[in-house]
């Protein structure tokens, strides 16, 4: 047998096909076996445990079997999945992401790949259109909301504040997702320039206190700068009043950042799409196509009304770079990374493989999904909800004539475990003022009717056996 030349990293034609169709055909196996599995996959702890002897260890010094390698590694949302935002993970983007990885063209500049770099561009374009914004917003494919909100605050940062970065303030609601006090920070807003204001009965920043707060801190001789909204938050699924908060931000001459990393994908169905008008008056809006585009993790956007504000917030260059051409869309200019991965092509591959009428299909049946579950809850005594969902996602509690909110809490906690323990579904919760409630968000595209009908099931019986 001939030795094997260590540093030769390239592998045969055959072995290349061979490895491929290994993973092809486990990726499909577990993929077509998924609704057999509970929705629970490895959370449970005992499996957890017992897995993470296979990657413990030091880096081994001499390769493996691939078989062996990958025999631990799967895993996915199943359709049962309704707890938190659920992620997707539609088959076609894996394999763009075969095609963009084998591939490995640069994509940060046009130079490097005119063609690849376009196709994203492309990509963000259709964003906005999506998003209804004009035709000067630019945008960015990040690897998800978080670094999208990230670039948003930086670029309002750079265009209204320039050195004084510690008079500026950011308004935020307390329902606010906690990536955007984490991005201000990261970008030099400290925590004492961060004003969470309160909301209304159905968890909606509220005007009002947004008001009182510009005014107090412009008489404190500080600098409001900034607005994030939210489209859809975590805990509730609430909208804002963004028609609102957009004159509020005209008339103060401040920057509205719209955080539509759950939400924002819902604007392509009509009859959702009411609930989020005023969004395509932001300044700049999170999207995470990880999410309301069903794709696998790693998907986020950014899109910003005024494109040249993220342009002139990032752009920088260097001697061993081509000049910086402003007439071609560059990813590194409009964030933070130099090398990074072809996003763009996850996104273009299943939108053109399926078309835009499919995903508005997906995400108008989850809509009907969430509402048909929260109608046949609501419907029963002792369920309480906090709202109608108005996209697919809601929160609830058990009630009962003269229960206390701690008791309330203690039961609906009860009954979300009973839920989970039967592992058909997968719900979670959540606290607002210090009230527990569970939630369903419908967002995993495998979720339809039959799953739908299980959870409501599942709850409607547990529930019967509710101790109070
Ligand atoms: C998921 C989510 C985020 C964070 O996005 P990541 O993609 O997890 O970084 C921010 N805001 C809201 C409303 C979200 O649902």
């Amino acid at each position: 047998m001939s030795e094997l030349d260590l540093a030769d990293l390239d592998l045969s034609e055959a072995t290349m096909r061979a490895f491929a169709s290994e993973v092809v055909d486990r990726v499909v196996r577990h993929l077509a076996s998924l609704e057999q599995q509970p929705a629970m996959g490895d959370m449970d702890q005992a499996a957890a445990l017992a897995g993470s002897a296979v990657f413990a260890g030091p880096c081994p010094e001499e390769g493996e079997e691939l078989t062996r390698i990958l025999d631990p590694l799967f895993d996915a949302a199943s359709p049962g999945y309704l707890a938190f935002i659920p992620g997707g993970g539609l088959f076609p983007a894996g394999l763009a992401d075969l095609i963009a990885d084998g591939v490995n063209r640069y994509t940060g500049i046009a130079e490097a790949s005119p063609a690849l770099v376009a196709l994203e561009a492309q990509v963000l374009d259709w964003l906005c259109r999506l998003l209804r914004l004009p035709s000067g917003a630019r945008g960015l494919l990040t690897s998800g909301g978080s670094l999208a909100t990230l670039g948003a605050v930086v670029a309002a940062r750079h265009r209204h504040l320039g050195t004084r970065l510690r008079e500026g303030v950011l308004y935020t609601s307390s329902q606010a997702h906690h990536s955007v006090a984490k991005a201000a920070a990261l970008a030099g807003i400290l925590p004492d320039r961060q004003r969470v204001l309160p909301v209304d009965d159905r968890h909606r920043l509220r005007l009002d206190a947004l008001e009182d707060a510009i005014a107090a801190d412009r008489r404190a001789g500080l600098v409001p700068f900034l607005v994030v909204s939210a489209a859809g938050t975590t805990n509730t699924g609430a909208v804002d009043p963004l028609p609102a908060i957009a004159d509020l931000c005209a008339r103060e001459g401040l920057w509205h950042h719209c955080d539509a990393a759950y939400g924002g994908f819902f604007y392509l169905v009509d009859e959702v799409a009411p609930a989020l008008v005023g969004l395509e008056r932001a300044d700049s809006v999170t999207l995470d196509p990880h999410k309301g585009l069903f794709l696998p993790y790693g998907t986020g956007a950014l899109l910003v009304r005024d494109g040249e504000a993220l342009r002139a917030a990032h752009a920088v260059n260097a001697e061993y770079l081509p000049p910086l051409d402003e007439t071609r869309y560059a990813p590194t200019h409009y964030g933070p990374e130099l090398s990074r991965p072809f996003r763009g092509l996850r996104l273009w591959l299943p939108l053109k493989l399926f078309g835009l009428a499919r995903f508005r299909a997906a995400l108008a049946e989850k809509h009907a999904l969430a509402t048909w579950c929260a109608e046949g809850l609501a419907a029963h005594e002792g369920v309480s909800l906090l709202a109608p969902p108005p996209l697919s996602l809601f929160a609830f509690e058990a009630t009962a004539p003269g229960r206390s909110a701690v008791e309330k809490s203690a039961a609906t906690e009860r009954w979300l475990a009973a839920v989970n323990e039967r592992r058909h579904v997968l719900l979670s919760g959540t606290r607002i003022d210090g009230r527990f409630f569970a939630r369903i968000c419908v967002l995993c595209f495998r979720t339809r009717r039959r799953h739908m009908e299980i959870a409501l099931r599942d709850l409607l019986e547990t529930r019967d056996a509710l101790r109070w």
